[in-house]
């Protein structure tokens, strides 16, 4: 690929070179084709119309040796006409046969032609009709006296004008040659410089392919290759990140199956181990047997349980449908406290709730009650005899939020960040016990999320934590 394009380019260069070069000549040539023949023209024309010359030669043809003055005359006008003896000369021909009398003298075995112009003057006319394409130039004026008829003809070979083409020639040529190296020479420094950042994505692209998005193709310009390289790299961090989250994802599903696996194998092996002692030992005391047999109830509840929260999160994570209605959320909080208030009593602990006139908001209403009382049975476990309970909500602008505040054990400040992971506990023996599955909080925040809300948690480890649940009062997409 790298040939090819500066193949291409050198190519392009040499065409083009020669292209402008070929127009070049093609004007330069004609030009100076066309600067003689003016000047050929005009100053023969010019010369003719000289009444002194024309007037001499007149009389001269009246005289007996008329050619022979003739030529004197002309030879005197010589500077005037550009006669150089060379490729310009004169002759005086006999004016009825169009023969040489006098000028210039013939090479041996050379005769005149019979131009068109010395034809015309035959005729008796001046003709100075030029011919742009042949190999000379002439003019002819007749020329009458007493003594005879002649013809005053000049003649141009032509030589100047092709000399002058050739050596222009020559020098285009030699220019055309410093043209190709110098084409040559520059195609490949730009091909150099067009490829480097070319070459610097395909290895990158090499890398990409080989699974290593890390490296970065270095922008050197503004032009169209470095918003190439810059898409490039935007591109390559994009997949990193992708990938990054694919793998976080990964993981993150192998840690869910993990914990689902241990959350269901430990009440399923205390069920297995009380039952084969039950099965195997008849000789047990009946209140023995009775306490194993409540063993097995409460770990298959906390099985159901567990299983219950899976199903729940299962059906939030694929999106299924919340039915949104429009619902006093005042009165959900009423109903919900009036549901827990006994058991903060018999628990020791004083709980109160501070109503404010909240606005009917849009939301799922069974789902938004299960956030509240999660955690406000999380407050009520996790908050020792003789702690306090507080409850107050209020409107902020769009949205409403309720806060549940307590007195109890608080969290220690590295669980905050995991607090609504799946399964993740503080003090899982502590949770057992009091039948939590780890699930509640993270079903929480995604039923809040999945209304455009959030839960906002400060706490402070030993002395309590508070819980702020803000929706959205127009709810999901307001
Ligand atoms: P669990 O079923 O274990 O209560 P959650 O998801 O509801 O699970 O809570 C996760 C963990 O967060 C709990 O195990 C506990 O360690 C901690 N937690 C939740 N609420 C509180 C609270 N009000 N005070 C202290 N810790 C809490």
């Amino acid at each position: 690929m790298t040939k090819s394009l500066r193949t291409k380019l050198v190519f392009v260069m040499l065409i083009l070179i020669v292209m402008l070069m070929t127009v070049v000549t093609v004007f330069l040539i004609r030009g100076v084709r066309d600067f003689y023949l003016d000047e050929f023209y005009n100053r023969i024309s010019a010369a003719f119309t000289d009444t002194d010359m024309v007037s001499a030669l007149r009389d001269a043809a009246n005289e007996p040796d008329a050619a022979e003055q003739m030529e004197d005359i002309l030879s005197a006008y010589a500077g005037q006409l550009g006669i150089d003896s060379g490729t310009r000369n004169f002759y005086i021909l006999d004016g009825v046969t169009g023969e040489r009398v006098a000028g210039a003298e013939l090479q041996r075995g050379e005769t005149l032609a019979m131009t068109p112009n010395i034809l015309t003057a035959l005729t008796g006319e001046n003709a100075y009709t030029g011919n742009s394409g042949g190999d000379y130039m002439d003019a002819a004026a007749p020329i009458e006296g007493t003594n005879g008829r002649f013809i005053v003809y000049i003649r141009d070979n032509r030589a100047t004008s092709q000399n002058l083409s050739a050596s222009l020639f020559k020098m285009i040529l030699e220019a055309v040659a410093f043209g190709f190296a110098a084409s040559v020479a520059i195609s490949l420094l730009l091909a150099g410089t067009l490829l480097s950042p070319i070459r610097g994505m395909t290895r990158a692209a090499e890398a990409m392919a080989g699974g290593d998005f890390t490296r970065k193709i270095p922008v050197e310009s503004e032009d169209e290759i470095g918003t190439l390289s810059t898409t490039f790299n935007t591109m390559a961090s994009q997949l990193q990140t992708t990938l990054d989250e694919l793998k976080n994802a990964e993981q993150l599903r192998r840690d869910f199956v993990a914990n689902v696996s241990h959350e269901l194998r430990t009440p399923l092996t205390s069920i297995r181990t009380y039952a084969e002692t039950l099965s195997d030992s008849p000789e047990l005391p009946e209140d023995t047997r009775e306490e194993f047999l409540r063993v097995i109830l409460n770990e298959s509840d906390r099985m159901t349980k567990i299983v219950s929260d899976l199903l729940d999160l299962s059906r939030l994570d694929s999106g299924s449908g919340l039915k949104i209605e429009k619902f006093s959320l005042e009165k959900s909080l009423r109903d919900v406290y009036a549901a827990i208030a006994l058991s903060a009593e018999r628990r020791g602990l004083r709980m109160t709730l501070g109503l404010d006139t909240l606005p009917q908001i849009s939301g799922d209403r069974a789902r938004l009650e299960q956030v509240l009382m999660n955690i406000m049975t999380n407050a009520l476990k996790y908050t020792p005899e003789g702690g306090e309970i507080n409850i107050t909500c209020g409107v902020d602008r769009s949205r409403v939020w309720v806060k549940i505040s307590d007195t109890g054990v608080g969290i220690p400040e590295d669980d905050l960040p995991h607090i609504f992971d799946r399964f993740y506990r503080v003090d899982k023996a502590r949770s057992r016990e009091s039948g939590g599955t780890g699930l509640g909080l993270s079903i929480a925040g995604e039923i809040v999320a999945r209304h455009g809300g959030e839960i906002k948690l400060e706490s402070v480890y030993g002395s309590g934590s508070v819980f702020t649940v803000i929706l959205p009062i127009e709810g999901p997409g307001a």
